[in-house]
Order: structure tokens, then sequence, then C-alpha cells
């Protein structure tokens, strides 16, 4: 019996040294294939298209997908750029999510110290979104050749997901059941430190208010007007009013997007775009119920009509401890970034361009792993809505240079340099051999789930859009009515 249980104990040790040397090796092969996909990040980079227009970006990656044998569902939700694609049989099915959307205004020359826009004006990809779907793709590619090596059962799905950047792409794939069949899904985003993350984001209700007056001679008849944006100042007021009386952790912040035609003519039509963000949407509920009043009380005040438009909303992440820790074992596996002293040298210089760095890490801190994140971050994003339909984890790793701003003009430049496609690599570690280990072990995949039923306390997912809401495809189109 004793000898038995130390053949076993044996055998048990001989699996998990093969286990990891299989890994090594997946990983030295990841090398071999690394320039190929720094191209597609490339490649994905030039185009910067902005969201919900990622038609070449999103070609490419499905194309890439395609050739690697997987099978693609396109147009997700009706929408041209959403895809998925999935390779293998059988549960569980471990999804990755994919971002590729550039943000208006962004354009700027890669690798490079100085503001430089290649187009002035033009869209770039100041949030690193060329990398985070590029290494995603790479490491679904990477899964799936290591589950036909080893005639493993299981599925692996790479999600093609446009818009993040407020458009909300996940939202509309989430309320068409796309992620219903998956058991976890992986994700990152490029950052300037390398970390798993146990903390939520901000949950998002956006809406523009569209106050409607009557026009008249501003000098000659202004008592036959009812100026609209009269109504739209006394909703601001309001809300500036409300400012003190909502929770600290609440962020409310707004433009006008039309004001009126001239000064003298009394505006028939102005237009408030407005985002309010809170760490838990019930509390943000709450807070959005009273901004539609303000909105009210303007029109009320001043003679006009009000309409408002949802335009997006999405969820707070809820976290997920075991998955954060399977991906914070793999950070420590895979390791940071290390700079050559070209790379050295052009981090210095860009760090040189910020007055305010939008975190405390030292040059240097690229090199390690932080400790995983607790609490919130001041962002939201659309992966939060996913994570409240199936166990979800994010984590980051260094390809932008430490305390670099976000959605910022060195961004875009560092997101096609050595040093974003070395952050890259990484991420796609990461993601790949946490994939594996969850295809390779169903424990982890129930803990998972055992966490996610927990911290979702019975909450179901219900989307704040309305309803009968598309995907608002052309939602970086300038307004017609300006
Ligand atoms: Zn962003
Ligand atoms: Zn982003």
């Amino acid at each position: 019996m004793k000898l038995l249980k130390i053949l076993l104990a044996c055998l048990f040790i001989a699996t998990t040294l093969f286990a990891q040397d299989d890994r090594a090796e997946m990983l030295k092969k990841m090398d071999t294939h690394a320039a190929h996909y720094g191209d597609v990040s490339r490649q994905v980079w030039e185009f910067a298209e902005v969201g919900y227009k990622e038609t070449r970006s999103s070609a490419l990656l499905k194309q890439e997908l395609q050739a690697a044998g997987f099978t693609v569902h396109d147009r997700i939700a009706e929408i041209p750029t959403a895809f998925s694609a999935t390779w293998g049989s059988g549960k569980p099915v471990i999804s990755i999510l994919g971002e590729y959307d550039a943000l208006p205004g962004l354009s700027q020359q890669a690798a490079k110290d100085s503001r430089a826009p290649i187009v002035t004006g033009g869209s770039g990809h100041g949030c690193g979104h060329n990398l985070l779907g590029t290494a995603s793709l790479f490491a679904a590619i990477t899964v799936k050749e290591y589950l036909q090596e080893h005639k493993m059962s299981g599925t692996i799905k790479f999600f093609g997901t446009p818009a993040e950047e407020g458009g909300g792409g996940k939202v509309y794939m989430s309320r068409a059941g796309a992620f219903n069949d998956s058991d976890v899904v992986l994700a990152w985003h490029p950052g300037d430190s390398n970390a798993a993350h146990m903390e939520t984001s901000l949950a998002n209700i956006n809406a523009k208010f569209r106050f409607y007056g009557t026009p008249s001679h501003a000098a000659a008849a202004p008592d036959a007007g009812r100026s609209a944006l009269d109504a739209l100042m006394v909703m601001t007021y309001a809300v500036e009013m409300m400012r003190e009386h909502i929770p600290e952790t609440t962020r409310v912040h707004y433009i006008i997007t039309s004001g009126g035609a001239a000064p003298n003519i009394v505006p028939d039509f102005a237009e408030l775009y407005i985002y309010a963000r809170h760490p838990d949407m019930p509390t943000l509920d709450g807070i959005w119920a009273r901004i539609v009043k303000t909105a009210q009380a303007g029109a009320l005040a001043t003679e006009t009509r009000m309409e408002m438009e949802v335009v997006n909303s999405v969820y707070n992440i809820l976290p997920n401890l075991p998955l954060a820790q399977v991906v914070e074992k793999n950070l420590k596996r895979v390791g940071g970034i290390h700079y050559t002293p070209e790379e050295h040298a052009y981090a210095e210089a860009l760090r040189k361009t910020w007055e305010r760095a939008t975190g405390t890490l030292p040059l240097g801190s690229e090199t390690e792993i932080q400790p995983m994140a607790t609490g919130h971050t001041s962002g939201s994003t659309d992966v939060g809505d996913v994570s409240w339909i199936v166990p979800t984890t994010e984590f980051n790793t260094a390809t932008f240079v430490p305390g670099e701003p976000g959605h910022s003009w060195q961004n875009t430049s560092c997101a096609n340099s050595t040093i974003g496609r070395k952050g890259m690599v990484n991420a796609a570690k990461v993601l790949a051999l946490s994939a594996v280990d969850l295809l390779s072990d169903p424990k982890l995949v129930a803990a998972a789930r055992a966490d996610f039923e927990k911290r979702r306390a019975g909450n179901e997912y219900r989307s704040r859009v309305p309803a009968d809401h598309k995907a608002p495809l052309n939602y970086r189109d300038k307004p017609a009515q300006e």
C-alpha cells in the first residue's frame, strides 16, 4: 500500500514536471512567433480605426484566426466589426477578449518622444488596443496548438469586441447572448505596470439631453423666444448643486455639444452629453434618477421641451479571486519587461514630456510584478458587463512607460514601439498559460464559478441601455446639428 502511494506520488510529480516542461516549450514557441504578431499589432496601429469602424483591423484578426483553423461567427449583435472565433469542442469553454478601436485626435508617430501627429487631428492607438487585440489573438492561437498537440478536449474562443472607447461593443454583444456559453473569460489591458486585478471599475450611465425651445430675434423680440440653452444651463447648475449631496466616489462630467447657432438668435436647440459613474450600479441608478430630474427642471423653468437618449451604460467589473490568482502566478512566471539601453533612453525622454505622472511608479518598476490591485479604478470599461455574465479577470502588463498618462499621444507612440511589443508578448504568454491551466483543471473553473456566484449575490445582469437600442455604429461621427 505504502509502495503504491509512493509510486502514485512519483507519477503525480512526473506528470506535473512534464506539464511544466510542456508549458516552457509553449512559451519558447511563442518567442519564435513574436515577430509575426508584432507585425499584426503594427498593422492594426497603422489602421487606427475608431469605434465600430474597425473594418480592416477586425478583418486582419479574423483572417489570422481562420488561417489557424478557427471557425468565425461574424456580425454579432448586427455589429459589422464584432465576431467570435472558436476552436475545439466540449467543456470548458475558455474565452479571451480582444479590442482594436483607436481614439480620435491621438495620431502620433511611433516610438517618438515629442508630439508629432501623422495626421493632424487624426485617430491613434492612445489606449494601446492594437496590442490588446493582437496579444489576445496570439494567445488564442497558441492555446489551440497546445490543445491539438496534447489531444485535449475543451474549447478556446476569441472575441473580437469593437468600440470599447465609449461605444460599448461588449454591452450589445452581452445582450445578444454572445458570452453565455463561456465558462471563463480572460482579459488584459495595456498598462504602465504588471499586475493582476481584484479591483472593480466604475459603472457608467451616459446620455444626451436635448432641449427644444422657440427661436426669436435676441434683441428685437427676446420675449417671444424660449431658450433651449437656458434650459441646458439650469440643468448644469442643478447638477453642480447636486455634487455636494452625492457619494464622494461618484464622478459626473459633461460637455455642451450644441449651444445655439448665433448670439443674436434665441437658441431653439441645445444638447448636453453627460456621464455619471459610481463603483456600484444600484447606487448609480439612484444618482441617475436625480440627474434626469435636473433636466426636467431645466425644461420646466424655461418653458422648453426635453428629450433624453441614453447613449451607453456599462457595469462595474465583478472581480474573481481564483482567476486573479491564476493570472498572478503566471505573471510571476513570465516576469516583467526589460529595456535595452535605447529603450531606456526613449523611456526617460518620454517621462519628461508629462508634468504630472498619473502613477507613482518609478522607471525600473516595469521589471517587477506589482501586488494585486484592489479597490476601484477611476475608469469604466465594457468588460464590466461581461464580468456579470461569466467569471472574468483582467490584468495589465507594462506596455507603456511607468507613470505614462492614459489616452495620450505618448501611449500611441509606445503602442508601436519595441517596449509596447515586449509588453504585448508578455500579456499573450500570461493569457495562454492561464487558459491552459483552466483547460487542464476543472476544479479551477469550478472555483471561479463559485466565487462569481458568491460576489454576484443573485444580482442578474440587466443592462441600463434601453432594450430596443442598437449599437450606436456612428457614435464617432460629428453631430448633425451643430
Ligand atoms: Zn481607453
Ligand atoms: Zn483601453
